[in-house]
């Protein structure tokens, strides 16, 4: 059987980044897909591992190639998944996790109906607002402009399969691997019904 294509997305500041990592951490049975981004290596991270680091002419030869499952531009920089990697893990029957913006979900989803899309909520766009100031990566004018987008991110949110709120880190996380734990029933049961003699 096919491996699941998982995709966790949602609003910068939501917590994607640390709702994935701690999905990794406990064990839930996906491979992570690894990035590839043109924007440099930050302090704590190691190349190939948090993202394969490349230059802007290498990934657009990997576009114009049709290397790339889905890519975003976000800011100064490209961000995309490699398509090979991804492919051949599904085929083997490994259910695959991206954590992307939402650009790049809506085109994993316009690629791979199948895709199981889970949308990220903040509790409220006060405490998105709190979380962009205090993880202090963006100025002012900056976090001002990811809230306008957050809110069209938030038109867009019926596209997605389901919709959590990364309100409690570990209730979103629980909740979360329930969800894949829901998927992956569905797609066996219709899978037996497919298979069943009758
Ligand atoms: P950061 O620079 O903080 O690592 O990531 C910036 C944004 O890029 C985050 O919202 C992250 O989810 C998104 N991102 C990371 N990898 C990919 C990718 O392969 N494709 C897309 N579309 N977005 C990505």
């Amino acid at each position: 059987m096919k491996g699941i294509l998982f995709v966790l997305s949602g609003p910068s500041g939501t917590g994607k980044g640390t709702v994935c990592d701690e999905l990794i951490k406990r064990g839930c049975g996906v491979s992570l897909s690894v990035s590839m981004t043109t924007r440099e290596c930050r302090e704590g991270e190691t190349p190939g591992v948090t993202y394969h680091y490349v230059t802007k002419d290498e990934f657009k030869r990997n576009i114009e190639n049709g290397e790339m499952l889905e890519y975003a531009q976000y800011g100064e920089n490209y961000y995309g998944t490699p398509r090979s990697s991804v492919e051949e893990k599904l085929s083997e029957g490994m259910d695959v996790l991206l954590e992307i913006e939402p650009q790049g979900a809506l085109q994993v989803k316009r690629k791979f109906p199948e895709a199981v899309l889970v949308f990220l909520v903040p509790p409220s766009m006060s405490e998105l607002k709190r979380r962009l100031i205090t993880r202090g990566r963006e100025g002012e004018d900056e976090i001002d402009k990811r809230i306008e987008t957050a809110r069209w991110e938030l038109t867009q949110a019926e596209k997605y399969n389901v919709h959590i709120v990364n309100d409690t880190l570990d209730e979103c996380v629980d909740r979360v691997i329930e969800y894949f734990d829901e998927k992956r029933a569905e797609r066996k049961k219709i899978e037996e019904l497919i298979n069943e003699k009758v």
